[in-house]
Order: structure tokens, then sequence, then C-alpha cells
């Protein structure tokens, strides 16, 4: 049967290669919903594209220009425009599936709405996990969604453990022989720069990732390895892990994914070429495989793989995050909301590269972390901690 799709988040690099994979499989897979931030014009292409039945926009006055645009071709998909839409959408139920593929908290309504509606969850939007964690899963279990990883890091860990979906009840992975997950990174953009440079790099500089393509805000966090340290938080919620589980290593070729090590000392890997079509088909198609028009891997080109320990002084963002994992309750969401603010506050030039840790630290000094209750709680949280660092940016403007 052809499953029906919601793309949450289209217009981004995940949500356009989530498209390349759906177009090379029409017996299999239909658009149903698209939806985007700002980028109208994109929208109305793929709209033409794919004749959804739904496109979701978030301000009204882009719903009416993409309105009109639609309908100037004969085009009949129905428009919509505000928050509330994007979780009617991803909870519809002619859905099948839904990729959650917005950046950032803006992702957790939306994300959370296709879990309660028991969909089959393919999770881009690693920030949703990380600030409302065990609600999150538990809401998974409670309403029989299927939770699948994109994130390539954790959609390979999900390839090299035992077989089977995320299993959150019956502790997790461990039981079944599992010693502990090795995270892998490339070391972003500023690897090898002298560490006294990084006050000086530029939003360009920090966005050009050395191996793959990836939105501004992923790519910033990808330069300072926040982005490795949400993705530790990602890994002990979706395999129920410790973070003392879970190795972060530097590697720096992006050609292993990542990797599990059971207790007889096997080590299993998924290899690859940098490309998110390659876990998105896997999602997408798991437990079967599909093609993702991603090219073969040429492991004899590859000639060689290192592996190194993150450089702590170089990357403090990646430390604040194995803090925030090790507070857990509602630390991981203060530092989620600070590292947003931070990123963008460099992206906008209002502080340096250097300063974006910097923000993060004193915004998770300033607010006491607390048990995690309920998502009106996190969202709060994430509302309080916008705050405190938008306040940490201003003083460093000052
Ligand atoms: P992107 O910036 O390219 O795209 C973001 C998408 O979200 C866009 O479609 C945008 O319109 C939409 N969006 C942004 N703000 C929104 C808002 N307030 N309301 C509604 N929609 C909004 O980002 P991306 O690189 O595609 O990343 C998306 C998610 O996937 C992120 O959580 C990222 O961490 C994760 N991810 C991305 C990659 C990658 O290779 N790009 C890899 C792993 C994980
Ligand atoms: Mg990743």
């Amino acid at each position: 049967m052809v499953q029906q799709i919601c793309v949450l988040g289209s217009t981004g690099s995940i949500g356009v290669s989530t498209l390349d994979v759906v177009a090379r499989h029409p017996e299999r897979y239909r658009v149903f919903a698209l939806t985007a931030d700002r980028r109208w014009q994109l929208l109305a292409t793929q709209c033409l594209t794919f004749r959804p039945d739904y496109a979701v926009i978030n301000s009204p006055e882009l719903a009416d220009l993409l309105e009109c645009e639609l309908r100037r071709q004969g085009c009949s998909t129905q428009v919509l425009a505000g928050v509330a839409a994007l979780e009617q959408v991803a909870a519809h139920t002619q859905v099948d599936v839904v990729m959650a593929a917005i950046v950032g908290a803006a992702g957790l309504l939306p994300s959370l709405a296709a879990v309660k509606a028991g969909k089959k969850v393919l999770l881009a939007n690693k920030e949703a996990l990380v600030m409302a964690g065990s609600l999150f899963t538990k809401a998974v279990e409670q309403h029989g969604a299927t939770l699948l990883p994109i994130d390539s890091e954790h959609n390979a860990i999900f390839q090299c453990l035992p077989s089977g979906p995320a299993d959150f009840h019956s502790g997790g992975v461990f039981h079944r022989g599992v010693r502990k997950i090795l995270l892998t990174a490339s070391g972003g953009p500023f690897r090898n720069t002298p560490v006294e440079q990084l006050c000086s790099v530029t939003p360009e500089q920090a966005c050009a990732h050395p191996n793959w393509s990836m939105g501004q805000k992923i790519s910033v966090d990808s330069a300072t390895m926040a982005n490795k340290g949400l993705e530790l938080i990602e890994a002990c919620h979706l395999f129920q892990v410790k973070p003392a589980d879970v190795q972060v290593v530097i590697h720096p070729q992006s050609v292993i994914h990542s990797m599990v090590e059971y207790v007889d000392g096997s080590v299993l890997a998924q290899l690859g070429n940098p490309d998110m079509r390659t876990p998105i088909a896997h999602a997408l198609a798991w437990p079967e495989r599909i093609e993702s028009g991603v090219a073969s891997l040429d492991i004899i080109a590859t000639a060689r793989l290192d592996f190194s320990a993150p450089d702590v002084e170089r990357f403090p963002c990646l430390v604040l995050a194995q803090k925030a994992a090790d507070l857990a309750g509602t630390a991981p969401a203060i530092f989620n909301a600070a590292n947003e603010v931070a990123v963008e506050a460099f992206l906008q030039r209002s502080i340096r590269f250097d300063q974006i840790a910097l923000v993060i630290s004193s915004t998770m000094q300033s607010l006491a972390a607390s048990t995690l209750v309920s998502l009106e709680q996190v969202l709060d949280v994430d509302r309080q901690a916008r705050l405190v660092a938008k306040t940490a940016v201003e003083q460093l403007n000052g």
C-alpha cells in the first residue's frame, strides 16, 4: 500500500533530501503535506511537483502569497498557516509517516503531535528529544508510535544494534549484550584551527562544514560541537543508556557514522558516504531497504580512517552539553534554548564564535535544573532560558 507522508520542514536540508528519496519511489510513497517557515517560493515549487493535500507556512501573509501562486498554476493544495496547522497535518488520520525535520525547539510540538497520533515518526529534529526526552519517549510508548532516528549517528547505531525497534521499557540495549556506544564526530571546520583564532571566525566559515551540507544552525552546532552534545543526549533517550555509556570519538573522514561495542569485544560500525539520503531511505523503508540515490562508497579511495579524542579546550560547548546530560531533568532544555539563542546571535554577528559557550554556561549557571514533569514545564523552561540567554548576549554586546 502507498504510504502517505507529511514532511515537516520540507524546505530545509533534510526536507529537500527526503523529497529526493520519496520521488524515487512513487509506487511506495505519496506526499500528503509539506510545511515551511518562510521560504514560500520553494514550498510552492515543491507543491507543484508533489501535489500534496496540504501545505503549511508560518505566517498568514506568506500563506496568501503561496495560495495565489498555487491557484495561478492550477494546483489545488490547501494552504494553512501557523503552529496549530503544523500539529494538525502531522496528526492527520490519513498520514502514515511523518518526517520531523523542523530545526530547533519549534519542532517539538508538531513532532510530539505526530507521536501522540501513533505515527511512524522519522526524527531529524533532535532538539525535540533533547528538550522533552523522557516525556517524548513515554509518549512514543503510550501511543504506539514508531520512532526511527534520522540523525546519521543514531541511524548508524540503530543499524548496528540487535534487530528490533527502540525499546524504551525493558532496560534499553544493555540486556542485549551491548557494552557501549561510540558516537563519531567529524570535529567540524575548526578541528585543527589554533584555539586562539576561534574568536575571529565568521558565520560563513562556521557554516562551511568539510563533509556535510546542512542547515545553518546545525552547521554552527557542528563547528562548536554543541551538535555532538545534543546527539549524546539524543542517544541516551533513544537507546536508554547513560551519558557514561556513550563515548564521543573524533573521526574526521565521516565515513563511519557511529559504532556499537558488544560484551564479547565485537565492534559493529555503519559506513557510507556522508549523504543524509542514506539514513532517510533507511528509516523510510525500514525494515526493508530501498535505493536512496547515494553513490557507492569507494573504500579504496577512502584509504584511511582516523580516530582521536575530542579536545575539551577547543570545544567547551561539548563539555557543557555533557554536564547538561549528567544533570538531566530540565538541564538539557536549558542548554538547548541557550544554544539556539547564542547561535542565532552569532549568525547575526552580535556575538563572537567563542562567546557561544559563554552564553550557554552563564544561562546554565543562572537557572537551576529540576525534574522533568510536564510539557508545560519544558515550554516554560525554554522561555525562561531564552530570556536569560538573550540578556547574556546583550551584556556581551554591550
Ligand atoms: P534547515 O535550516 O535547512 O531547515 C529547517 C526547516 O525547518 C525548514 O524547512 C524551515 O522552513 C523549517 N522551520 C524553521 N523554523 C521553523 C519554525 N519556527 N516553524 C516551522 N518551521 C520552521 O535545517 P536542517 O539542516 O534540515 O535540519 C533540520 C533538523 O534536522 C535539525 O533539527 C537538525 O539538527 C537535524 N539534522 C539535520 C541534518 C542535516 O544534514 N541537515 C543531519 C542530522 C540532523
Ligand atoms: Mg548527526
